[in-house]
């Protein structure tokens, strides 16, 4: 079984910052990404709040920018699977990979950031791909000029309303609450945006079309009036949830999911850190996620050489 000073698990902004640092310290780092390199910035049509990008950077770009940086690192090794379990104990862990492989680190930094909460409407599942997305980015093309509708009031929902607003007829944004906690810079552009019509306070009830979507019903939830909107895709934007199924299970975690961690990325289990939109915290940002890596990779550090004084 090959053997790492560290396994970092995830390619995106939190994961990619781990495995630079660490491998600059001359650590021998095993970098697991499941799907390619950028994680939710892959999803973001443009980053405007990340510093030296000025006039903003496109998700794709920056997400090539980290590919560019991590090629041709001496130490570093990158896999293309999933992991499956992590297990053992600082010094002497586990990792199971969906290729059939097994690894041994001596540390393991998570970066696995989270996915999208469903909506929890009936046929979601069936919808899928087939009109209802989590990713204006990557399906948005495909509703060129038509109708669409997007449910959520947060960042990622306006962002991405505004997104579409470049590409389709119509969009129904659809919120729960009657106000936004989106970032002001978003709801300003959202207010004079012509294209985007406001569903506040409601709630999709449930999703029609045989084969693909070729509706919703909303229901208010001040006058429990139920309309129905007739679009051809639905992109929702509910939430995030946080991915750990693989960890082991006495983990600390806080209510929602999230992985504890002190504020050198350290969690409950010694030897395993945690960095990025994985952890408890406030701020889940490409930044903050840099960041929390920066830290881990040096906790990392600083753990090895105490494990081998
Ligand atoms: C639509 C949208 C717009 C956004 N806009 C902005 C913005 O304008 N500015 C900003 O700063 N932030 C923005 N964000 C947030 C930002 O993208 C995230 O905060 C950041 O990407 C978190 O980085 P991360 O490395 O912690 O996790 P992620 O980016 O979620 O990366 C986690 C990686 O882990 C991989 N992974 C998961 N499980 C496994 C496993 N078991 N095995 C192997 N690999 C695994 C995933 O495939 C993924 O690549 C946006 C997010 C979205 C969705």
């Amino acid at each position: 079984m090959k053997s790492y000073d560290s396994v970092v698990i995830g390619e995106g902004p939190a994961g990619v910052t781990a495995a630079l640092y660490l491998t600059r310290s001359g650590c021998s780092v095993l970098l697991v990404e499941k799907l390619t390199t950028g994680g939710q910035i892959l999803q973001t049509s443009s980053l405007e709040n990340y510093p030296g990008f000025p006039k903003g950077i496109k998700g794709y770009e920056l997400a090539d920018l980290f590919a560019a940086h991590l090629d041709g690192l001496g130490n570093l090794t990158r896999m293309v699977t999933d992991v499956e379990s992590v297990e053992g104990e600082a010094g002497n862990f586990t990792v199971k990979l969906k290729n059939n492989e097994s690894v041994s680190a001596k540390t393991i930094i998570v970066c696995t950031g989270a996915k999208h909460r469903k909506l929890g409407v009936e046929r979601e599942e069936e919808l899928t791909g087939h009109g209802v997305s989590y990713c204006a980015l990557c399906d948005g093309n495909f509703f060129r000029g038509k109708d669409v509708a997007v449910v959520g009031g947060g960042n990622a929902a306006l962002e991405e309303s505004l997104y579409l607003s470049n590409i389709v007829h119509t969009i129904h944004l659809i919120h729960r609450r009657d106000a936004f906690r989106a970032r002001q810079v978003y709801q300003d552009r959202l207010l004079s945006d012509p294209k985007i019509e406001l569903h506040l306070s409601s709630t999709v009830q449930s999703l029609h079309g045989s084969g693909d979507l070729t509706g919703i019903t909303v229901k208010n939830l001040k006058t429990n009036q139920t309309e129905e909107i007739p679009c051809e895709a639905i992109f929702i934007y509910v939430g995030f949830e946080p991915v750990t199924s693989f960890l082991p299970a006495n983990l600390e975690k806080d209510p929602a999911g999230f992985i504890v961690t002190d504020t050198e990325m350290r969690s409950s289990i010694p030897g395993i850190f945690a960095a990025g939109d994985i952890r408890s915290k406030l701020c889940r940002q490409v930044i903050t996620a840099a960041g929390d890596g920066a830290t881990a990779a040096q906790a990392a550090f600083v753990f090895l050489e105490q494990l081998h004084a």
